[in-house]
């Protein structure tokens, strides 16, 4: 078995104990943070390598520096793969990150004081949608959407009244904690009857259009941003796709000068071996596997009495409902500890109406992404939902989690992780 970290064993051992640290974790512990995956082996090789060395400011063929050959040619592999995986007309592979491509996004759209409107933080939707601790809330003028109370599903008629009254420059559509499917052809609607641009992040859903098990926003929006690791299972980064070759020069430049500056080449290496991956049929089995087992996941949690928001789950997430759960008493925060202390990762995570503050929330997020990679299947998942169910009940009782502890590692043993790590 090849010893992938001796090198840096040898150099640096402190450093090296400390990724050994992190792999341990994520080999011992059942991964259900809904926004992460595991990667492949020859993604993290892409990320490990020479071109982390060069400067290439600019684009394929029109760079800053010199020397730029051999990475013109993998930045240019990673566009032509990621159009071909989401059938659009143009890509910039180059965000460092999600928030990046929404940050170029967004001011290629709008100037300062500008109107946008997206999902409100407490209801889904991201840091970079509007929140006022971010970019998004200091530099335009927020008009958040929320949730229908009822049935804690978007509601278009209120989105389209809201775009009408407040004209955003830029409609934000997509979200970090939705289980629902989202209809981006009425968002584009919506979008264009009040004059703004439509933009959609579609950051956790991303491998699941790329095979077609969530309709793509790309016929219908302006600009769809997205993270590389999530459901689409690339190494950590950003991207931002479009039609239309009007916006070409301004979300190219958005990104660099706007808000960067030398690409990642490595990073975009690892990009290009994911696309590459996602384009595979096995992708589409794999990502089939994820719905299944998100919903598996539910249903073990809904049979041991918690609500799940919306009642269920079209995508890779379930966002759970405690506050039925031990009369009330248990939060987001003590759920995530319980459970992060029997082996299952999970974060808190605020659910529509919420009453308590972001640090406690009084939900769970849980997705089957990295689960699924791990090769769990639909029954393991069930199971899963059930512990989970039987922790939260119980987060003070020693002799629940210790044989929820052990029923962790004997789920564990059968799917190993990165077994060509040593
Ligand atoms: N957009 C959405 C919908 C997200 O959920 C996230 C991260 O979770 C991001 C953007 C930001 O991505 P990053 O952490 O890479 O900046």
């Amino acid at each position: 078995m090849t010893d992938y970290l001796a090198g840096l064993r040898a150099q640096d051992p402190a450093v090296a104990e400390l990724v050994g640290e992190e792999l341990a974790r994520q080999r011992d512990s059942i991964e259900l943070i809904a926004s992460e995956n595991f990667v492949s082996l020859a993604v993290m090789q892409a990320v490990g390598t020479p071109l982390t060395n060069k400067y290439a400011e600019g684009l394929p063929g029109k760079r800053y520096y010199g020397g730029c050959w051999a990475v013109d040619k993998v930045e240019n592999l990673a566009i032509d793969r990621v159009k071909q995986l989401f059938g659009c007309n143009f890509a910039n592979v180059q965000p460092h990150s999600g928030a990046q491509a929404n940050y170029a996004a967004e001011s290629a759209f709008a100037k300062p004081g500008d109107a946008i409107m997206g999902m409100d933080l407490s209801n889904g939707g991201h840091l970079t949608h509007g929140s006022p601790a971010n970019f998004s809330g200091k530099l335009f003028d927020v008009q958040s959407y929320g949730l229908d109370p009822d049935t804690e599903r978007i509601n278009y008629d209120e989105v389209a009244e809201r775009a009408q009254r407040c004209h955003p420059a830029v409609i934000i559509a997509g979200a970090s904690a939705y289980p629902r499917l989202i209809d981006f052809e009425r968002f584009a609607k919506i979008a264009h009857d009040s004059g703004a641009i439509l933009m959609v992040d579609m950051a956790h859903i991303a491998g699941i259009v790329a095979v077609g098990l969530h309709p793509s926003p790309i016929p219908f929006a302006d600009v769809v941003t997205s993270t590389t690791h999530k459901t689409l299972r690339g190494t950590r980064g950003g991207i931002i796709l479009w039609n239309d070759p009007a916006y070409s020069r301004r979300l190219n430049s958005a990104v660099f000068p706007g808000s960067q500056g030398g690409p990642l080449e490595h990073v975009i290496a690892g990009k290009a071996v994911a696309f590459a991956e996602a384009l595979r049929p096995e992708f589409k089995t794999y990502i089939g596997q994820v719905l299944i087992n998100a919903k598996a996941l539910g249903r073990g949690m809904e049979s041991r009495g918690i609500r799940l928001v919306t009642g269920g789950t079209d995508n890779h997430l379930v966002l759970a409902d405690l506050t039925k759960v031990a009369d009330g008493q248990v939060s987001g925060k003590d759920a995530e500890q319980a459970l992060e202390r029997v082996g299952i990762t999970v974060n808190k995570n605020t659910i529509p109406g919420e009453r308590r503050s972001p640090f406690v929330t009084s939900g769970i997020r849980v997705g089957s992404a990295a689960a699924t990679t791990r090769g769990f299947g639909e029954q393991d998942c069930e199971r899963i939902g059930e512990l989970i169910g039987d922790v939260v009940a119980h987060i003070d009782d020693e002799r629940v989690l210790d044989r929820a502890e052990a029923e962790v590692k004997e789920l564990l043993a059968p799917h190993p992780l990165y077994p060509e790590l040593g």
